[in-house]
């Protein structure tokens, strides 16, 4: 998978292409990261690329000829011409999204800085918002990173059968189920029982149950949403 991200600081993405999961799977040749700067389509020596808000205003905005520059570049490369921003005010990322994204051969990331993008950008080009929550950080790179480091884990190859994302939260609608391991007591806590006494079936149940009990506690937007199985439902009110 090539993802192409347009940004100013394409060093701060070493932590995805050196570090961990995402690192190894950029060494194993799983997906490749090119940045495209658009200080490189600036039209003046110094790379200037942000300018004054028109109508007044605090802060500075990227200005659209530099930012087209680069996304014309990026587009050449690929077959898929659609194009990412990551911006407080898009949709916001779900697992469902993750997914969906990981199926791509190629993907394009566009990360603001300062104010934001001149709106002509997103008014003329195939551009999707994405938003990673309810707040606002200093530009897009972290955003882009979080959405990239999300949509690899769902790339084949990507985590080994012992990190499969398919135990992960969100992957059946519900939390993912407490984990512990040694030492057996911590702070006066022993670990449940249960999982010391190597029946498979019995510890399933018990896993299957803590994610539905927290779920319901911790996330009713996502309860609200579960379909509980009849099985589900007897766990439920077993005591
Ligand atoms: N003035 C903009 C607004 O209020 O909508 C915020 C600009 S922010 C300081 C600079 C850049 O960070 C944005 O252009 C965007 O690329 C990125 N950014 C900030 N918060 C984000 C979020 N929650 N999700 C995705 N990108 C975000």
């Amino acid at each position: 998978m090539l993802i192409q991200v347009i940004t100013l600081f394409a060093e701060m993405f070493t932590a995805l292409t050196d570090y961990g999961v995402t690192g190894r799977a950029a060494k194993n040749g799983l997906w490749q990261l090119s940045c495209i700067n658009p200080r490189d389509f600036a039209d003046n020596r110094l790379g200037y690329i942000d300018e004054r808000p028109f109508g007044g205003g605090p802060g500075m905005i990227m200005q659209a000829p530099p930012i087209q520059g680069a996304i014309n570049q990026a587009i050449s490369r690929v077959d898929d011409k659609r194009v990412i921003y990551l911006s407080p005010q898009g949709l916001p990322l779900t697992h469902e999204k993750t997914i969906e994204l990981s199926k791509r051969d190629s993907l394009i990331l566009l990360c603001g800085r300062y104010e934001g993008i001149d709106e002509r950008i997103m008014l003329t080009n195939d551009i999707e918002e994405i938003s990673i929550g309810d707040f606002v950080v200093s530009g897009g790179e972290l955003p882009a990173m979080v959405l990239i480091d999300a949509l690899l884990r769902h790339r084949a190859g990507v985590l080994g059968d012992e990190q499969s994302a398919q135990e992960d939260s969100f992957c059946d609608g519900l939390l993912d189920c407490p984990h512990y391991t040694r030492p057996t007591e911590f702070n006066g806590l022993e670990v449940p029982p249960i999982l010391l006494s190597g029946n498979h079936g019995e510890i399933a149940k018990w896993r299957k149950k803590q994610s539905l009990l927290r779920t319901r506690e911790r996330r009713p937007d996502l309860w609200e949403r579960y379909v509980l199985t009849p099985q589900e439902t007897r766990l439920l009110n077993e005591e």
